[in-house]
């Protein structure tokens, strides 16, 4: 099918404006900009089991067609990447959920939502632009920093249990010398030993096109926030959907836990010297699908225009990843300046030695 299929992307409207509903991470209600009428969230998450039924019926992801959404508030086509679910109309700017995109096995189990507003997340950042030194006087631009994004990523949250199992050969070596002769005995023991390990909240990003370095760099988040998901939510924000299954993490999970079974099993061997060998196998995998808020921030990189700056900060801690230029000038003058100064003590001394 290379069809193109029209849908709507729905907008949560005010019901005393008819303005739009934003998700107000301070206040943790849905608000409206216009006229500042303030809603709990159970009338919105009604609304949005009623409007998930309307969409269910389009066979949205075949891969080959497109999905054009119409904005509610202007009617505009709202274009998206396949993985995109919530986004701002570009033309009237009103937030728009996509909807059909987060059904049946795409439905995450829940959400973390915001609790940094974006007032709060661009002081935090310009905090810690400033707390560093040598950063170019660009990244102290307001402007640029107030482009940053509220975006939710999915996330698997994953518990599993490992079996580990140890068995090989222990040896303890005794020497006893007589007048005639030093004698020496080894025993060998065959051991074997066994456990199971549980693990809890092993962290996963289930998007493809997820930069690992930055995502990994803003944990943890704080679970015991979580809520079942509503659409709702994502209102006023970005959101994206996962692209890979769990199947897909499996590997590396399995890896991940499978390095503390040997440590743990081998802790406490009473013997001289061992030859061990360990297995562990992976047993009742289950993951959560949770989308995590998160600020991004982009800035041009003027040296190389395909290689932009990124910066993620954890939409409920403030935890900021990303790298910072160096500003070589200003560098160079404080060295300089470092320099000069070391050169006039190593004059006085000169002076006082001589
Ligand atoms: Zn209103
Ligand atoms: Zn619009």
């Amino acid at each position: 099918m290379n069809g193109v299929t029209y849908m709507a992307g729905i907008t949560y409207k005010c019901p005393s404006c008819g303005g739009y509903l934003t998700f107000d991470p301070e206040a943790q209600l849905w608000k409206c900009p216009f006229c500042d009428s303030e809603f709990e969230e159970s009338g919105l998450t009604e609304k949005d089991e009623a409007s998930a039924q309307k969409a269910a019926q389009p066979a949205a992801d075949d891969g080959h067609s497109q999905l054009v959404y119409h904005c509610p508030s202007c009617g505009s086509e709202i274009m998206t990447d396949e993985t995109t679910v919530a986004t701002q109309c570009y033309y009237c700017h009103s937030p728009v959920v996509l909807q059909g995109k987060l059904t049946d096995e795409w439905l995450p189990d829940s959400v973390i939502p915001f609790t940094i507003s974006k007032e709060q997340a661009v002081e935090t950042f310009m905090n810690w632009v400033k707390s560093k030194k040598y950063v170019p006087k660009a990244f102290f631009n307001q402007a640029q920093i107030e482009s940053m994004q509220g975006v939710y990523y999915p996330h698997f949250v994953t518990e599993c249990e490992v079996e580990g199992q140890l068995s090989g050969e222990g040896r303890t070596v005794g020497v006893t010398e007589t007048t005639r002769e030093i004698i020496t005995t080894t025993n060998h023991y065959h051991v074997v030993r066994g456990g199971r390990l549980r693990f809890k909240n092993i962290m996963r990003p289930a998007l493809t096109k997820a930069n690992r370095k930055l995502s990994d760099g803003i944990h943890p988040f704080p679970l015991n926030q979580a809520k079942p998901f509503a659409n709702a939510y994502l209102s006023g924000f970005l959101a994206e959907r996962r692209d890979i299954d769990e199947s897909a993490i499996r590997p590396e999970i399995e890896q991940e836990v499978g390095q503390y079974v040997r440590p743990l099993l081998e802790t406490d061997m009473p013997y001289q010297s061992t030859s061990l060998q360990t297995s562990a196998s992976l047993k009742g995998m289950k993951s959560q699908y949770v989308l995590l808020p998160t600020w991004v921030l982009t800035y041009p990189n003027k040296k190389d225009p395909q290689d932009p700056y990124y910066y993620a900060m954890n939409g409920c801690t403030g935890e900021i990843c990303g790298k910072l230029p160096i500003d070589i000038s200003r560098l160079r003058r404080t060295s300089l300046i470092i320099f000069a100064a070391v050169f006039a003590i190593g004059c006085i001394l000169s002076y006082f030695m001589f």
